[in-house]
């Protein structure tokens, strides 16, 4: 009889290191997403287990469960989906990249999260309309060469606008002339996403155990 392991079967725990350190939802090592770019606070590591996305360095699950009462509604917190079928498309794009982003929310993110504190998750429920905005924006951002700046010209977020004077002005042109073909795409993807439960956009209701 032998007692040799099988080697086929590696399980998450075994990637965690100090490139990898633990998801502070889950606990599972986080992976490298997103290099750092201009308006964010580091590069983007994500967690492949429950898709907690974390920009900078280190992360923590206090400051994570701070940083989810920070979104929080009467209710619950709104969350931006990371697992969302906008943010898979748009990658660096995606809307829900901003400035002074820290945590990057999924649905299961929070439920294991808000477990640490003897809550669940009673409910989760698709927005319709901002997730409908939120992905148009993201199909935005990958033509201009600034991030968010439809959205931050209504007031709805905050951009990081190109850096030269004629880079503004084409993406302020760019979103005007792609705004109704930036929808027609987006109107597709959000309606799956809300369909797949990969909305872009989720109101949660919190409920203690
Ligand atoms: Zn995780």
């Amino acid at each position: 009889m032998s007692d040799a392991q099988p080697t086929h079967v590696v399980p998450l725990e075994a990637g965690a290191g100090p490139d990898n350190p633990p998801c502070p939802a889950c606990g599972e090592p986080l992976f490298g997403w997103l290099s750092a770019r201009p308006g964010l606070r580091g590069p983007v590591s994500r967690c492949e287990s429950c898709g907690l996305g974390v920009v900078g360095e280190s992360a923590d699950p206090e400051e994570a469960l701070h940083e989810l009462d920070r979104l929080g509604g009467a209710d619950g917190p709104r969350i931006s989906n990371r697992a969302s079928f906008a943010c898979s498309l748009g990658s660096a794009g995606w809307a829900g990249l901003e400035p002074g982003s820290r945590y990057l929310f999924t649905v299961e993110s929070v439920r294991r999260l808000v477990a640490r504190r003897d809550q669940v998750v009673k409910a989760h429920r698709w927005e319709p309309a901002a997730g409908l905005v939120a992905t148009w924006q993201t199909m935005l951002n990958s033509v201009t060469l600034g991030h968010n700046v439809a959205l931050a010209a209504f007031g709805r977020a905050e951009a990081v606008p190109a850096q030269e004077g004629w880079q503004r002005r084409i993406d302020a042109l760019a979103s005007v002339v792609l705004a109704i073909p930036a929808l027609l795409v987006a109107l597709p993807i959000e309606l799956a996403g809300g369909l797949f439960g990969r909305g872009a956009v989720y109101s949660l209701r919190l409920e203690l155990l």
